[in-house]
């Protein structure tokens, strides 16, 4: 089985050390995820990419306990569906991401996250389609 991204241009892949692609304003410095062609603060075009850091601090979250609407969903549904945490992590300096989480036990404001790519759904092609998450710093070991 194949391992593909869920979209292009959204982590670099592959890769062991996979990291969010966001873009950064030439001319006042903002960071944004996902990537723009205009800044969203100054209107300047001058975007370039820029490779967000893989370690963030957990912002916000919830559980997301029910199928977002599809599209732009496009993962499992009735009885496939399985709860996950979603949330905001805030990576210094950057940006605050909207992600998807690995776990929801012991979550707390302010923790440390790290980025991971986990499986998402299988395509029908038979590919294992992955996505991005996060999760805390000192959970899940080596992996
Ligand atoms: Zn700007």
């Amino acid at each position: 089985m194949a391992r593909v991204p869920i979209a292009e241009g959204v982590f670099t892949w592959p890769s062991d050390e996979p990291r969010l692609i966001g873009s950064r304003c030439a001319a006042c410095g903002i960071v944004t995820f996902p990537a723009q062609d205009s800044c969203p603060r100054c209107a300047s075009t001058g975007m370039a990419e820029h490779l967000l850091s893989p370690r963030g601090r957990l912002w916000a979250w919830t559980t997301q306990e029910f199928p977002p609407p599809a599209p732009p969903y496009t993962g499992p549904t009735g009885k496939a569906f399985v709860p996950y945490g979603v949330g905001y992590v805030e990576l210094a300096n950057e940006v605050k991401v909207e992600t998807r989480l690995t776990t929801t036990d012991g979550l707390r404001i302010g923790m440390a996250m790290e980025l991971v790519l986990v499986p998402f759904r299988t395509d029908d092609d038979g590919n294992e389609v992955v996505t991005f998450a996060f999760r805390p710093v000192d959970a899940g070991g080596a992996g």
